[in-house]
């Protein structure tokens, strides 16, 4: 008997047909640049006037007409907005990363456009994701990658790949976001980097390994049960 998928709410097929048009692309990306509100990048004006014609807002205070890449990471591309769209969707919908052989073929562009393409997405994922730290209850744990081993060293002796992994939660102890990160070793000093880059000073800080971690980071670490 097969196996029954749950049918997906966005397919790529959905996501060709309602970005096919170059102008509805400019207005979509437009509306969710500033769906929390207008600021202009020139200036920090917060009113603007809309010229649909030409899909841009015009600042009321500086004049400048700002588009949906204007300033972004899609600036003076000369790719098709579509392009940039399909390609988010094929990066959030595989576990595994999206090769530039595989854009290429998907995108029907050349090798080196999909390279440009996934090389400008993952750069300003990687700003975003540097924006925020994790705050309030955070779990910290370190785990390891790779295929089991059979007589070799294991826990922190591990030639696995050794990771660090701090999920924060909610009041009610649900997850909310996650961070990790490689690491050459679980010594102190390399975990107690990792804390400060992506926790917030102050947060509480759960671990399995309340002791090691506890002269590590510095800071109140409950033992997590
Ligand atoms: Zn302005």
């Amino acid at each position: 008997m097969s196996k029954r998928f749950p049918k997906p709410e966005i397919t790529l097929d959905g996501i060709y047909s309602k970005f096919a048009d170059e102008s509805f692309c400019k207005d979509f990306l437009l509306d969710i640049r500033f769906e929390k509100g207008f600021a202009c990048p020139f200036c920090g004006g917060s009113e603007y006037r809309r010229i649909r014609s030409r899909h841009l807002l015009r600042c009321k205070f500086c004049k400048a007409d700002i588009s949906a890449t204007n300033g972004t990471f899609m600036h003076r591309a000369h790719i098709p907005l579509r392009l940039w769209i399909v390609t988010a969707f094929l990066i959030m919908s595989n576990k595994c990363s999206v090769s530039a052989v595989t854009l290429m073929r998907a995108l029907g562009v050349t090798y080196k456009t999909a390279w440009y393409i996934l090389h400008r997405i993952r750069k300003a994922m990687k700003c975003r994701e540097e924006l925020y730290l994790l705050d309030g209850i955070v779990e910290l744990d370190d785990t390891y990658l790779g295929a089991p081993t059979h007589g070799k060293k294991r826990g922190r002796g591990t030639e696995k790949v050794k990771m660090i992994v701090a999920l924060s939660k909610n009041a009610a102890g649900n997850p909310e976001y996650v961070k990790m990160s490689d690491v050459p070793n679980l010594k102190g000093i390399t975990v107690g980097r990792f804390a400060r880059d992506n926790i917030r000073p102050g947060s509480k800080i759960e671990s399995d390994n309340a002791r090691s971690f506890q002269e590590t980071v510095g800071t109140e670490i409950l033992p997590c049960f």
